[in-house]
Order: C-alpha cells, then structure tokens, then sequence
C-alpha cells in the first residue's frame, strides 16, 4: 500500500493524510480517493480550495478508515492530527506539532515507533521559546493595559489557528474579528465548535482589541483612531516585530527543545525531518540522541523498507 502525507495532490494512487490545512501542508488538487483527515480540518479544505473540481470532491468525499492508519492530535491548531502508519513497522508522521496543553487544546503525545517524520521548522538550538503560560499572561496584561490607555490593541496573527487561539485566550475583552481572520474563524465553526468573538466595525471607534491577519489593507482599521500594534509569532524570538509596537514570541509549533524531547520519548531507529531546519536538527539528533537522522528529500514519497 502507498500512503502520501501532506501530499500535494490527493488522488487514488495510494492512502491520503492530510495533517492540516496551512497552506504549506495542504493538497492543492484533489482528484478521487478517500481522505484521511479531522472534520475541522475538512471544513478548513472546504472553505480554501479554489477550483470547483475540488470542491466538488470535497463536499462528497469518503473518509478514509483503514487499522494500518491513526490518527491522534499533533496539538499545532484546532483539528491537526499527526498520523501513525503500521504496516509492520510503525511510522509516525508528525505534520506541524506542539506538545504543550493549551486553551482547551491537547498537546501531541510521543508514541513508541520504528520511524519518525518530524517537522524541522524551529529545529535550531536557538529557538528556545519562553514557557506558553507565561506569554498568554504577558499578552492579556499588554491587551489590558492598552485599553485602559484608551487605545485599541491590534494583535496581528496567521488567520488559521493562532488566531483562533487568540480568540479563546482573550475572551474576556470580547474580540473583534477582522478580515481574513473573521473568515476563516467562521469557516472552522460547527455546532461542536464556537468562538466568543464579535466581527470589526469600521463604524465603531471605541477603544477595543482586533485581531487581524497584516497591516496591509487594513479595510477600516484606521477608523480605530489611536491604536497600539502588535504581532505575535514564534519568530518574534529572533527580535522582529515587522514594525508593530510590540512582538510575542508565542508559537504553535514544538521549539528545539520540544522537538528534541519528543523525539527521545518516541525513541525510533530512524528521524526523518521536513520543513524547516533539517540539516541542523538532523545532525542535533544524530549528536545528542545517537539516532540516525536525515531530511527528507524534496519530493520523497516512499521510505525505504518503512514504506
Ligand atoms: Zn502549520
């Protein structure tokens, strides 16, 4: 049997997985077959694919259940699945994963395999992210103390997952969805699944938290008069805040250190990486854990003696 992960084009030719729908992640063609996937994640390929082709294989599509696949939550953004593969040897595939608990969420667990497919994209010993928790209560205590100057807070922020998670951490200040960010929040709703959020006004000036996806378009933002900015992503460690008064280093992806951790309690005889800092984790691995470690390649669509 073939199994393709994350693969570009969802097709018959072999068992498609579908971790999330990040643009980097998600197929951009679907042409038969069924698909392994979250329902949120469903509704999230629904609402983003382009072509009515696809969108006709998605509203009918077959969901995939077969025992040699399982799924389980990679704890990256609301409906992620990292997926394991038994046909003999266990192969799991993390997709983007975090293991933290957070707002409601669970965190990826690590799971004894023979293989790992790992995502690399912090996978540098200088990617050290400051405890969740902590940030969660650094940006409620900016949020708060902004309003209370009389001044909106914008927080910028992916519209898929980060904001939503946004949403939920910062009810109390009731939110104001914005754009992109308002689309895709009502995109991933169902009867199971709803955010505290009101959608922006243009018309109303009050002083009021905003969440929104970038500064460019700003589609009525600066109706909001005096406004205090700021972005948060995992990125925002390095020092950069893209211009905005403040940036917050809190992140859905595992850090180094997560990663590394991660890897040692799945304890597999082989890591594979993708996305990200390859080289450098693949030889952090081999170095720290004794494990062998290499990137996939681009395109690489079968393991070997794995699958
Ligand atoms: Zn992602």
């Amino acid at each position: 049997m073939k199994y393709f992960l994350d693969p570009r084009k969802v097709s018959a030719a072999g068992i498609c997985c579908v971790s999330h729908a990040h643009s980097d992640h998600m197929p951009s063609s679907f042409d038969g077959g069924p698909l392994f996937c979250s329902d949120i994640t469903l509704r999230c390929l629904r609402g983003r694919v382009k072509s009515k082709k696809s969108k006709n294989y998605l509203e009918n599509v077959e969901r995939g259940d077969l025992p040699s696949v399982n799924a389980s939550g990679a704890g990256h953004i609301l409906g992620s699945n990292m997926f394991m593969i038994d046909e003999g040897k266990k192969v799991l595939y993390t997709g983007d994963f975090c293991p933290q608990d957070r707002l409601g969420m669970e965190g990826a667990r690590p799971q004894k395999c023979d293989a790992l497919i790992i995502e690399a994209t912090y996978g540098n010993p200088r990617y050290r992210f400051p405890n969740r928790n902590a940030m969660m209560g650094v940006i409620r205590d900016w949020v708060e103390d902004t309003l209370n100057q009389g001044c909106s807070a914008v927080l910028y922020s992916y519209p898929l997952g980060k904001s939503q998670e946004l949403t939920t951490m910062l009810k109390e200040f009731q939110p104001r969805l914005h754009g992109s960010v308002l689309d895709t929040t009502r995109m991933m709703e169902a009867d199971d699944l709803k955010f505290d959020y009101l959608p922006f006004d243009p018309a109303d000036d009050t002083p009021q938290l905003v969440i929104s996806h970038n500064t460019k378009g700003e589609n009525g933002l600066s109706a909001l008069g005096k406004k205090r900015t700021a972005t948060v992503s995992g990125w925002c460690l390095s020092g950069r805040s893209w211009g905005m008064d403040e940036g917050f280093a809190y992140s859905d992806h595992a850090d180094f250190y997560e990663i590394i951790d991660f890897v040692k309690r799945c304890s597999p005889d082989q890591v594979y990486m993708h996305h990200g800092s390859e080289e450098i984790l693949a030889k952090e691995i081999r170095e720290r854990l004794g494990i062998t470690a290499v990137p996939l390649k681009k395109g690489q669509s079968n393991l070997g003696s794995y699958f």
